[in-house]
């Protein structure tokens, strides 16, 4: 079982980094089939099996021999092995961390991702809570909702706050703490400074190793 669920994790991965090298690009999420980005040679059968693929190809695109980035393959053994622990638990935790996955690739290559992420997490986060924290984080997300666009020079991005309310409904203030403080402390170690940092990769990087330790 843990070798099916790590084989169809890594599937999602791979289409997850798919999926958002087509929001990034602006290309559309279904045409064309899957391509090399440099060359746009469509690719054969055995060049789409996630993992083992990259390891055949040696990181390189069969035809033009330009370099695939390694984060394809660690994400796709990254979210093989998150998906060998929904054994434990239920459903909920792994589409949120799909999401914000696909989120946090968006934003890593263009800095925003689609607002419908920030809702459906939040739908999902808010499932089966008592209706005090539905009505409490509803009008916190209408909140940040309404106030951020109106802020020309905001210091976080309201998806990153997105996340941070999402993240704290469903796990908690001290988790949400310890999981900010670890994101922000490997957001520092960063070596490729910029002004304008993507912070939700970070972020989903911390959730992912607090939930594998747990
Ligand atoms: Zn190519």
């Amino acid at each position: 079982m843990t070798i099916i669920l790590f084989i169809y994790g890594a599937c999602i991965g791979s289409w997850l980094t798919a999926m958002a090298d087509r929001y990034a690009t602006g290309a559309s999420y279904v045409y064309p089939a899957s391509h090399c980005a440099t060359c746009h040679t469509p690719l054969a059968y055995w060049q789409l099996v996630p993992v083992f693929s990259y390891l055949t190809l040696r990181g390189r695109c069969h035809y033009c021999q330009a370099s695939i980035p390694a984060t394809t393959f660690l994400l796709e053994v990254a979210t093989g092995i998150v998906l060998t622990s929904i054994q434990y638990t239920t459903v909920l935790p792994f589409l949120l961390l799909g999401l914000w996955t696909f989120a946090a690739l968006c934003d890593a290559r263009a800095q925003t991702f689609p607002a419908w992420v920030s809702y459906l997490a939040m739908g999902l986060a808010l499932w089966h809570q008592p209706v005090t924290i539905i009505v409490l984080g509803g009008l916190l997300f209408a909140c940040i909702r309404l106030l951020w666009p109106r802020w020309s020079h905001p210091l976080i991005g309201d998806g990153d706050l997105d996340m941070l309310l999402s993240y704290g409904v469903l796990w908690g203030v001290t988790a949400s703490a310890q999981w900010l403080l670890v994101a922000s402390g490997l957001a520092l170690l960063y070596p490729g400074k910029r002004e304008r940092l993507p912070f939700l990769p970070f972020l989903v990087l911390s959730a992912v190793g607090w939930w594998l330790w747990r």
